[in-house]
């Protein structure tokens, strides 16, 4: 152990979980180097999280791996449907149909020129992903992998972040040097209780479905396919009946023998055994069948919460550290994937000198309203599930059963369960919809920005005013990696050019005598200039739109200051 070794890292990391890996693979496509510190040795291996956005997806797409991630979790012809049965051994209420990851694909090579999910929204358990994640970290010369280190200590000043990380075995420490550190450690940040940042907003304790005390349990019933559900699968089953023990939901994880399953103990209950565990598993099943027990935890539902701050001094927070949600739509760990996507570019053009350092100033000016819209969408979906009373009635055979699942199927519980609902599109306004109006390195041009609070979290309108995603286009009638709009933007800035190619050579020559990165990129299609509107359009490196014209500003250089804060 050498408790005096110092080192230095351009950027530091605390914690791996999905939002600092993603930071970590963003920082690297961006050109940056950083060290990631992670409590446990490897990627938790326990089923958390179940549904991969459409944002989270497309920003897959740009590291190069959404294809890759669809492969993970069930195989490609299994559906996605989610399913209501009285207990998954007996009567089916109701069923949300969707497709295998096979048809999708099928899909895909359908749709219009102006399809706005190139990615759309998949379902597969954190867990894989998180493991597929730091497997890619891991080959990644630029990142310090960290894990099996926790943070203990850290002070700052102006000019740096300094770390203090020990080995979790006790075997090693060390002190680490940063210019800025992101805090990506969870839900029980000690980073952020350290800054003394704490938790707007509140927990709903009452009057949900999804609030209090949960448990999640990590299973493997070989049973359960070949004799029960094999013929009727599904993604997420749900059991609706009388009995309060088995209001419980079940995942398919890997389509074969392994699954997830979600429940709310009566009364708030923690103090439980695996013997207990098992019961309530086996009476949402309905049937008296082996169920071995990989793991449960406990967990709450019922937050809507948000950092008061997103940055003190140099040290950023993002994720479940910077918000906390309730599961309901399924925002909590995307919405902290796109912290990391909002925060990696700023980081590295103040690094590599092309940004200001009030550039990094725009991060919580942006990033903050969206984690209240999103904790607003999720509680609001919640809010529309309440705790069900199901008629007794529900589980009998014959005439008077059939009537009382047929009244179960109108249920609130059942028809808007807004919990990764299985349609892409469900609350795809929250998935792609976020918008950065009024940040100060966005120039508006005076076009009112589309209706987007709070209705609109179940549609998306594809607008080029600035400050909004940039709409999508599919530019081949292949539909695979390279026939995207998003394919073909560069790593830095992009100016979109929709009529002809007027003369942009003035903004190249200023974004070139800053070093900024900036591609061109000519999009000939009707499509696109009627979709954002004017000629130019300026996109951020997050594939966010910073100006749109049809004739470049007489002063580019000022357009440039102004987007990169310099
Ligand atoms: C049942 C359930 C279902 C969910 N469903 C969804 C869903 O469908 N979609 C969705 O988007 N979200 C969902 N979520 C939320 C999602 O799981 C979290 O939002 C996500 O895990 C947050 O990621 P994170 O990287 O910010 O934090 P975490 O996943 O909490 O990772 C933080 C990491 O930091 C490490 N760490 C902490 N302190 C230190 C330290 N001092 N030094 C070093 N390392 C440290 C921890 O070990 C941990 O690995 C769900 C959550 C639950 C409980």
């Amino acid at each position: 152990m050498d408790a005096a070794k110092d080192i230095t890292t351009p950027v530091a990391i605390v914690g791996g979980g999905p939002v600092g890996l993603v930071l970590a693979l963003l920082l690297d496509f961006h050109g940056v180097n950083c060290t990631i510190f992670n409590t446990e040795p490897e990627a938790r291996w326990h089923p958390k999280g179940n549904g991969q956005n459409a944002r989270t997806m497309e920003l897959y797409r740009r590291l190069g791996f959404s294809d890759a991630v669809r492969c993970l979790g069930l195989p490609a012809d299994h559906p996605f449907d989610q399913a209501y049965f009285t207990r998954l051994c007996a009567h089916e209420i109701y069923r949300f149909a969707m497709p295998s990851r096979d048809q999708r694909i099928a899909m895909r090579r359908q749709m219009p020129v102006t399809d706005q999910l190139p990615e759309p929204m998949f379902h597969v358990n954190q867990m894989y992903v998180e493991r597929f994640l730091l497997d890619r970290v891991r080959k990644l010369p630029s990142v310090d992998v960290r894990f099996g280190w926790q943070v203990d200590w850290f002070t700052q000043n102006e000019s740096a972040v300094r770390l203090h990380a020990k080995k979790s075995d006790g075997s090693d420490e060390a002190t680490f040097t940063a210019a800025y550190a992101v805090a990506c450690d969870g839900g029980g940040s000690f980073m952020r209780k350290t800054l003394g940042i704490a938790y707007e907003g509140d927990v709903q304790k009452k009057d949900a479905y999804w609030a209090g005390q949960f448990f999640s349990i990590h299973m493997r019933i070989p049973d359960l396919y070949p004799k029960f559900v094999g013929h009727r699968r599904a993604w997420m089953y749900w059991a609706v009946n009388p009995d309060p023990h088995t209001r419980g939901v079940i995942f398919a994880l890997n389509g074969v023998d392994e699954f997830m399953m979600l429940i709310k103990p009566e009364r708030g209950k923690t103090d439980v055994d695996t013997a207990e565990v098992a019961d309530w598993v086996k009476r949402t099943i309905g049937a008296d069948i082996p169920v071995e027990i990989l793991g449960y935890r406990p967990w709450s539902a019922g937050q809507a919460l948000v950092a008061e701050r997103y940055r003190a001094g140099r040290i950023f927070i993002a994720g479940d550290a910077a918000h906390l949600f309730t599961p309901t739509g399924g925002f909590g760990m995307n919405t902290g994937i796109d912290d990391s996507a909002n925060l990696a570019w700023k980081l590295a053009a103040v690094l590599q000198g092309w940004g200001g350092p009030r550039l990094l100033d725009s991060y919580e000016a942006e990033r903050k309203p969206i984690g209240y819209r999103n904790t607003g969408a999720s509680r609001k979906y919640a809010s529309r599930m309440h705790d069900a009373v199901v008629p007794d009635d529900v589980e009998l055979d014959g005439p008077a059963g059939e009537a009382a699942r047929t009244a179960a199927a109108k249920l609130s519980y059942v028809r808007f369960n807004h919990f990764n609902r299985a349609e892409d599109k469900d609350a795809v306004g929250v998935q792609i919809g976020g918008r950065y109006d009024g940040s100060p390195i966005i120039v508006p041009d005076g076009a009112p920005p589309p209706d987007i609070f709070p209705e609109t979290y179940d549609e998306y309108f594809p607008s080029g005013l600035p400050g909004g995603r940039a709409p999508h286009l599919w530019l081949d009638e292949r539909r695979v990696m390279g026939s995207s709009l998003y394919d073909k933007f560069g790593r830095g800035f992009t100016l979109l050019r929709f009529a002809g190619a007027p003369d942009t050579a003035a903004v190249e020559r200023a974004a070139a005598a800053r070093g900024m990165p900036l591609s061109l990129l000519d999009v000939p299609l009707r499509e696109g200039r009627e979709l954002y509107g004017r000629d130019l359009a300026l996109i951020r490196p997050d594939q966010y739109i910073a100006w749109r014209g049809d004739q470049l500003p007489n002063d580019v250089d000022a357009l440039l200051v102004r987007v990169t804060a310099y």
